[in-house]
C-alpha cells in the first residue's frame, strides 16, 4: 500500500493521560489531555487538492497522494497501521470570556507521522465527525471553509509566516447544514475534511482547562511533556524553566504577530483556544486581508460589534493571550516576576521588531528615531486615500529617489480604492519628498533596495476574492482555481508576469459580497 510508508511514533497519547471513557459522546472531560475517539464515516470521498511540499516532507510523492487510498485515508475511512486517533481536551477564552472546556469538537488526530529526518508531525483531520468535544455542533465542516484553511495554511508558509500546514482537502460526498449568517437561512452545503500538519496543536487553552479546574496534576504533565518534545533545547522541566518556556513562546508570538502585521494579515478569531505555544498561526477561520489599508478592520462579522479582533488590535490581543498563559502555569511557576518580566520583553521585543519591520517594509537600512514620523504619515495617508497594502508596498520598490512626484501620485491613485482629494494629494507629495530624502541618505544601490523590499513586501497574497472565487468554482466541481492559487501562492514574492490578474486591485463586486469581506464563525 502506498501510504504504508507513514510511520508513527504517538508520543502524546502514550505520555499523557487519557480519558478512560471510550465511548463516543458529548461530556466534560476531567483529568485527561484527550478521549480516544475515531473519524467518523463518510459516503464518497474526493480529493480536491493536496500540498506537493506537504506531502514530500512526510516522505509522500504526488503519485501517492492521487491514490484512492490517499482519499479515504484522509476523509477519515481507513486507519494506516499506526494511526491511534484521539480528540484532544482544551479551554479557552472566547472573545474576552472564559468559556470552560472547548476541545477538539470536529478534529480527530491521527498520530504523529515520523519521516526520514526524524522530524515529529501531527496529523490530524478537521470536519472528521463528532468527539466527546463537539458541544451542540455536528463535528462537520463545508468545503467552502476547507479550502480556504487549505490554501490559506500553505500560502502562509511561503510567505514565511509561522504556521501550522495543510496536506489536503477530501470532500465526503455527504452534505453539511449551514446557517452561513446565524439569521435563520441555513442551506445543504457540500460536507469536506482538510488534513492539518504541525509538530504540535497545542495552545494557550490546552493549559488553561487544568488550571481552571485545579488540576494542577494534569497541568504539570502537560507542559514537562511539552516542554521536552517541542522545546527539547531547554533544560529539564522545573519552575524556572516553566518561566525560560513561557518566556519563548512571548518571543515566538511576537515574531507571529509581527509576520501577520508584514503582510496584511487579519486571524480574525484570537480566542485563547486558537493560539499556539509554538507560535503558529493556527485555525483558520473567518480571516480576511486587508485590502484597502485599514487598521479597524475585520473580516468576521460575528465580531463586527467590538471588532476585538480587528488589525491594529492583534498585537495587544496577542499579549492579553500571554497574560492567560502566564495566569494558567502561575501554580507550577509559583513567583509572578519572571513572568511578567517575559510579559514586558512581549512589549519591547514588539516595538522593535515593528520598527525594524517598518524599515525593511519601506526600504529603509534601518529604521531612526526620525523614521517613525514617516511611517506613521504613511499610514495615515494609506488609511485616508484606501490604497491597497499590498500593492502598494511593492509597488513602492520600484520607485526611486528621482522620480518626479507625478509619478508617485499617479501609483498611489492606481492602487487606491478612493478617489484622492486634493487635500490627500498635497499629504502625498508631502510624504514622498520625506521618503526621497530618507533613502538618499540611506547611499543604497535602487537594484539593492528594491530586491530586498520585494523580500519582504509579497507580490502575491491569498486575497479574499480570489479565495472566494476558488470557492464558487469548486462548488460546481471545478478545482482548477484552487490549483491555479496554490502554486501562484508558492512563489509570492516572485514577479510571475503571466500571473499578474492574482495581484490585481479588489473588483468593486467583491466589496459586500459575502466571503469576500464578511465571513462568520459558521464553518
Ligand atoms: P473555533 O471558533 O472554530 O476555534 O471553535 C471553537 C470551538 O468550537 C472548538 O472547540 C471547536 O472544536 C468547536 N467547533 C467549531 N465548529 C464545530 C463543529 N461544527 N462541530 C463541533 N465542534 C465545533
Ligand atoms: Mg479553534
Amino acid at each position: 500500500m502506498a501510504l504504508d510508508k507513514l510511520q508513527f511514533d504517538n508520543r502524546f497519547t502514550r505520555q499523557l493521560p487519557a480519558d478512560p471513557e471510550v465511548d463516543n459522546y458529548r461530556r466534560q472531560v476531567y483529568a485527561a489531555c484527550f478521549s480516544w475517539v475515531k473519524p467518523s464515516l463518510v459516503r464518497q470521498p474526493e480529493l480536491v487538492a493536496y500540498s506537493r511540499e506537504m506531502a514530500e516532507q512526510l516522505g509522500l510523492s504526488a503519485a501517492d497522494c492521487e491514490t484512492d487510498e490517499f482519499s479515504q485515508v484522509f476523509a477519515g475511512n481507513r486507519l494506516l497501521p499506526g494511526m491511534e486517533p484521539f480528540a484532544s481536551c482544551y479551554g479557552g477564552h472566547q472573545f474576552g470570556d472564559w468559556a470552560g472546556q472547548l476541545g477538539d469538537g470536529r478534529v480527530v488526530n491521527l498520530g504523529e507521522a515520523v519521516n526520514r529526518n526524524g522530524e515529529y508531525q501531527t496529523l490530524q483531520l478537521k470536519g472528521a465527525g463528532l468527539t466527546p468535544y463537539s458541544r451542540s455542533a455536528d463535528g462537520l465542516a463545508v468545503l467552502r471553509s476547507s479550502i480556504r484553511e487549505f490554501l490559506c495554511s500553505e500560502a502562509m508558509h511561503h510567505l514565511g509566516v509561522p504556521t501550522t500546514r495543510a496536506l489536503s482537502v477530501v470532500l465526503t460526498g455527504d452534505r453539511v447544514r449551514r446557517d452561513m449568517f446565524y439569521d435563520g437561512n441555513p442551506q445543504m452545503e457540500p460536507g469536506a475534511v482538510v488534513c492539518r500538519v504541525a509538530p504540535s496543536f497545542t495552545r494557550f487553552g490546552s493549559f488553561q482547562i487544568f488550571t481552571a479546574r485545579d488540576d494542577l496534576d494534569t497541568l504539570k504533565q502537560l507542559l514537562d511533556y511539552t516542554i521536552r518534545t517541542d522545546f527539547p533545547h531547554l533544560p529539564e522541566p522545573g519552575p524556572d524553566v516553566y518561566a525560560q518556556w513561557f518566556a519563548e513562546v512571548c518571543q515566538k508570538t511576537v515574531e507571529m504577530i509581527l509576520n501577520w502585521q508584514r503582510v496584511g494579515f487579519v486571524h480574525g478569531v484570537m480566542n485563547t483556544d486558537n493560539m499556539s505555544v509554538l507560535g503558529l498561526t493556527i485555525d483558520y477561520g473567518p480571516y480576511g486581508w486587508l485590502e484597502n489599508y485599514d487598521p479597524d478592520w475585520t473580516p468576521n462579522t460575528t465580531d463586527a460589534h467590538s471588532r476585538r479582533y480587528r488589525f491594529g488590535n492583534q498585537p495587544r490581543i496577542a499579549c492579553w493571550n500571554l497574560v492567560q498563559l502566564a495566569n494558567a502555569i502561575y501554580p507550577l511557576v509559583k513567583r509572578a516576576q519572571p513572568l511578567q518580566q517575559a510579559v514586558d520583553n512581549y512589549t519591547a521585543s514588539f516595538e522593535q521588531g515593528r520598527q525594524k519591520m517598518m524599515a525593511d517594509k519601506l526600504g529603509l537600512a534601518a529604521f531612526t528615531v526620525e523614521d517613525e514620523a514617516l511611517a506613521a504619515d504613511l499610514l495615515q495617508l494609506l488609511q485616508t486615500a484606501e490604497t491597497d497594502m499590498t500593492l502598494f508596498y511593492r509597488g513602492l520598490a520600484d520607485l526611486t529617489a528621482e522620480n518626479a512626484v507625478t509619478v508617485f501620485l499617479d501609483f498611489l491613485a492606481a492602487s487606491s480604492y478612493a478617489e484622492l482629494s486634493a487635500e490627500t494629494a498635497i499629504l502625498a507629495e508631502r510624504w514622498f519628498s520625506a521618503w526621497q530624502g530618507r533613502i538618499r541618505q540611506d547611499v543604497r544601490p535602487d537594484a539593492e533596495r528594491r530586491a530586498a523590499m520585494n523580500a519582504v513586501n509579497p507580490k502575491y497574497v491569498l486575497r479574499n476574492y480570489l479565495a472566494q472565487q476558488a470557492i464558487d468554482q469548486a462548488e460546481q466541481g471545478d478545482y482548477g482555481m484552487v490549483s491555479e492559487l496554490l502554486d501562484v501562492l508558492r512563489q509570492p514574492y516572485a514577479d510571475q508576469p503571466d500571473k499578474t490578474r492574482f495581484a490585481a486591485k479588489r473588483p468593486d463586486w467583491a466589496k459586500q459580497r459575502p466571503g469576500c469581506s464578511m465571513l462568520s464563525c459558521s464553518s
